[in-house]
């Protein structure tokens, strides 16, 4: 190992982390930040502790967003804190994809809404904690359902959906959640807002037209 007064120096601040605030700390600065709705009680972190995983992680807090702004906000506190961070839907996941030993942001609490139906274009806007079940009750006047369908459809929201890519028993015909996501409002880490789109595909899996190469973009 490289001894040299100054390179040590460098290496001890390169891997300096800030000291891992505790719940109230965080709970206290996502409020500042205009996040209300969290919650650091001992009771609602052993709650979060566990998704459908034999997985056990404590979180120091868990929020519940009611806006896209929210959500922005509680990120640049975890980015200013260093606090790791994990979106959590329905919490169905069976190997620990929605627990942290950070911050849980519950989009189901508030963030739940099935927006509209389009029956024309056979799509639905829903928000990221929309139930799969409340969205194919929205569709059911036209006729329309969401397809992958994922045996936990009663609980599992297409937030978590999207984010384990899952899909069901009538997947052969309907395809993954991927394959019936049209656009995405995302969030990034960094605190960026876009709307991720299809190129060159009009369709939606299950209507029986023609699919369509989705990349490389289509010229037509
Ligand atoms: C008994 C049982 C049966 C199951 N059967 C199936 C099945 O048939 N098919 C299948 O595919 N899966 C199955 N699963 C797994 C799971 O139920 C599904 O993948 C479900 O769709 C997950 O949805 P959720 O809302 O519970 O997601 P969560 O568990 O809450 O989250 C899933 C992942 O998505 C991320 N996430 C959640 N919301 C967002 C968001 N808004 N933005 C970004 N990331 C987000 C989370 O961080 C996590 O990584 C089963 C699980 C159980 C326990």
């Amino acid at each position: 190992m490289h001894r040299g007064g100054g390179h040590a120096a460098n290496l001890a601040r390169v891997g300096h982390t800030p000291a891992a605030p505790g719940p109230t700390q965080l709970a206290g600065a996502l409020r500042k930040a205009g996040v209300p709705d969290v919650d650091a009680a001992p009771r609602r972190r052993a709650e979060y502790s566990s998704d459908a995983s034999n997985y056990r992680v404590v979180p120091e807090v868990v929020a519940f967003p009611r806006h896209t702004d929210e959500i922005v906000a509680a990120l640049g506190v975890c980015r200013e804190l260093g606090v790791p961070l994990v979106p959590r839907g329905g919490g169905t996941s069976i190997a620990g994809n929605a627990l942290s030993t950070g911050l849980v942001l519950d989009l189901s609490r508030h963030l739940n809404r099935v927006v509209e139906v389009d029956p024309e274009a056979r799509t639905a806007v829903a928000e990221p904690g929309a139930v799969l079940d409340d969205i194919s009750a929205a569709g059911a006047p036209y006729g329309l359902r969401f397809g992958p369908d994922p045996s936990t459809h009663a609980r599992a929201t297409i937030g978590g959906s999207i984010g384990n890519n899952a899909c069901g028993a009538r997947a052969l015909r309907y395809g993954r959640t991927a394959d019936n996501v049209v656009a995405l409002d995302v969030v990034t880490g960094t605190g960026v807002r876009f709307t991720a789109r299809r190129y060159g595909r009009d369709d939606v899996p299950g209507d029986g037209a023609p699919r369509r190469s989705c990349w490389p973009p289509s010229a037509a």
